[in-house]
């Protein structure tokens, strides 16, 4: 019951709704109880968030610009972005995620200061959000989705952005392809969800169906966290 996977969106909302939420919170917070793998995770994920940022800002302020945090999980780069001044949309697919982001943004925002506003938080999956905004991110929610999903997903969110798109994935390697097929002979107990890398050459080409080129690419990498991180723009 554990597992995640063949595209269901059901079942990937409803992990995130219970075990992957619990699972995720303690991941992406800062308690204590972590084991090994997940706090390398953390680390590797807080580099992503990091790299995001910089990617971000390296193009100006970052005050007053609209932003859609799609998947936005428990808030780790709405909360930064509000604090540049952003005006962000953060929305998610989990309920629980979406409280938790939430709460976590009242708690650590300033919302007293001039130029700083409350995200607008709200529950929906990617493929449902309409509107325009400046810049759209989403950060690691494409493992949860096979090529064949992902592709419309990359179009959809492109189709909301004016001048930029960051996407995050974990990159379909030779060396962490591997590792990926090594980990699904000996499943332990904290690999709840299926993982579904994603080619860059793939992820460029779905880009490049609607418009849209690669202008910027980072790696992050730690021992148990592979991140590719793109920004595409209009071509
Ligand atoms: N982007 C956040 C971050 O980097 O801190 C969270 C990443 S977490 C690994 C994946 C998130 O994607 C979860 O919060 C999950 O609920 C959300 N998610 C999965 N499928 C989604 C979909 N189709 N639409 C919106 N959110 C989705």
């Amino acid at each position: 019951a554990e597992e995640v996977g063949g595209g269901d969106k059901e079942v990937v909302k409803d992990y995130f709704n219970k075990s992957g939420f619990e699972r995720w919170k303690k991941i992406y917070g800062e308690t204590d109880d972590v084991n090994r793998v997940q706090r390398d995770i953390r680390l590797g994920h807080s580099k992503t968030v990091e790299n995001v940022m910089k990617m971000l800002t390296d193009e100006g302020p970052l005050q007053g610009v609209t932003v859609c945090d799609a998947g936005c999980g428990t808030g780790c780069l709405a909360i930064p972005l509000a604090k540049e001044g952003a005006l962000v949309t953060a929305t998610d697919i989990s309920a629980a995620m979406v409280a938790e982001a939430e709460k976590q943004a009242r708690e650590q925002l300033d919302l007293g200061k001039e130029g700083i506003s409350l995200p607008k938080f709200e529950v929906s999956d990617l493929e449902s959000l309409e509107g325009k905004y400046d810049t759209v991110v989403c950060l690691d929610v494409l493992i949860h989705y096979p090529q064949s999903k992902a592709d419309g997903m990359i179009a959809h969110l492109a189709s909301l952005a004016e001048n930029r798109l960051l996407l995050s994935f974990a990159p379909k390697t030779f060396y962490y392809d591997i590792l990926k097929r090594i980990g699904e002979f000996f499943p332990g107990p904290s690999k709840a969800t299926r993982a579904y890398l994603h080619s860059e050459a793939d992820v460029e080409r779905a880009l490049e169906k609607v418009g849209w080129r690669i202008r910027k690419r980072g790696l992050t990498t730690t021992q148990f966290y592979f991140s590719r991180l793109i920004e595409a723009v209009p071509a």
